[in-house]
Order: C-alpha cells, then sequence, then structure tokens
C-alpha cells in the first residue's frame, strides 16, 4: 500500500495495487484509491511493452466469459449496434468478460431510451429497443458481433488467442479520446449511467 494525497480532498488516502496475471499477456496492475471522503478512482496498467492498440473479437454466446480488460483510457465499441463507449472524468477501470461488457451496454442503452421516450423520439426509442434485442440475441447464442477494444496507452485488452491485435495509427490515436476530455459520438457515454 503506498499513500498519496486525495485529489478530491487533499488529504492523505492509501492506494491500494494488485498485480493479476492474465493468461498470454502477462501481468496487469490495478490500482484502487477509496478516500474517507467518497472520492473513489480504479485504474489498471499493463506492465510490459505498451503500445496504442485495437483489439477486435467476434463474440457470440460461447465467448461471454472471455475476459476483457478496459483502463480509463480504453474505449469499447460494437460497430454494427453503433456503440461506443468512450472515456470520461467519471470513467473507472473494470476487468468483467464479455457478457459483463453487454450488461454495461444494455445499462447505458436502458437509461438512454428512457429520455428518448420522455422526449418523444420515437426512432431512437425503436433503436434502442433493436440493441437491447440484438444483445439478447447474442447471449442466446442466435447472433454475432464484433467487440472492439481501443487504448491509445494500451492499457485495456481483450484476453483471448482469438481477438485480433493490431497497432492503431497515429491519426487513429488522434481521435480516440483520453478520459481527459469528454465528447458524446453517438449520444452514449459511460459517464450518463454514473452521474
Ligand atoms: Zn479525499
Amino acid at each position: 500500500m503506498v499513500e498519496i494525497t486525495c485529489p478530491s480532498c487533499g488529504r492523505k488516502t492509501e492506494l491500494i495495487a494488485l498485480e493479476y496475471e492474465i493468461p498470454y499477456f502477462g501481468k496487469i496492475l490495478l490500482t484502487s484509491i477509496n478516500c474517507g471522503c467518497g472520492f473513489k478512482h480504479n485504474d489498471c496498467i499493463v506492465l510490459g511493452v505498451k503500445e496504442p492498440v485495437r483489439y477486435k473479437m467476434s463474440i457470440s454466446s460461447n465467448k461471454l466469459f472471455t475476459k476483457v480488460i478496459r483502463s480509463t483510457s480504453g474505449t469499447i465499441k460494437i460497430p454494427e449496434l453503433g456503440v461506443e463507449i468512450e472515456p470520461g472524468p467519471a470513467s473507472q477501470a473494470f476487468v468483467t468478460n464479455v457478457e459483463g461488457v453487454l450488461e454495461r451496454v444494455r445499462d447505458i442503452v436502458l437509461m438512454a431510451m428512457r429520455w428518448r421516450a420522455e422526449e418523444g423520439d420515437s426512432s431512437a426509442v425503436e433503436r434502442c429497443e433493436y440493441i437491447l434485442k440484438t444483445i439478447d440475441d447474442v447471449i442466446e447464442g442466435k447472433k454475432e458481433l464484433t467487440l472492439v477494444l481501443e487504448d491509445p496507452f494500451g492499457n485495456s485488452l481483450i484476453a483471448s488467442e482469438e481477438a485480433e491485435k493490431t497497432n492503431l495509427t497515429p491519426e487513429e490515436v488522434r481521435k480516440l479520446k483520453t478520459g481527459l476530455t469528454v465528447l458524446e459520438l453517438s449520444g452514449l457515454s459511460e459517464d450518463e449511467i454514473q452521474s
């Protein structure tokens, strides 16, 4: 344990760091700050060579338990659904699996759907319903989707030999959000479920 200054209240608090072994990838470091003032922050750092990366994998019901590690700088995309979960100021790192990613997308879409329904935007509501139905179909093994995870700092990964790993070009890196700024592309932002 390391003592650090809380970025929120300025008092001393503890940074907890845990090493975690990922098959095929080596070690990652999970860090966690949980200050008495209510400030919380989790992140993860891949130990080893880091470069701007993109992981891409076809996901279906037999991939639900594949581990996904997303650092605060990771962007998750499901191109077929037009879904992007981008880093924002309230972003937290998470270690989950493919099913956990789909559950997060479901939560964000459900919330977006309620807002759009209140606004009377029926075409947006229909699109949300389509996304929710497609997620159910993937979990039930009726459909496949593509999961893309991009990280300009190389701290995120899909832990599967079947995930195709490529390096991001400098232009692609420039277009990615790093967690330092927030912009909404497709109207689905992770901060919406956290605020
Ligand atoms: Zn604090």
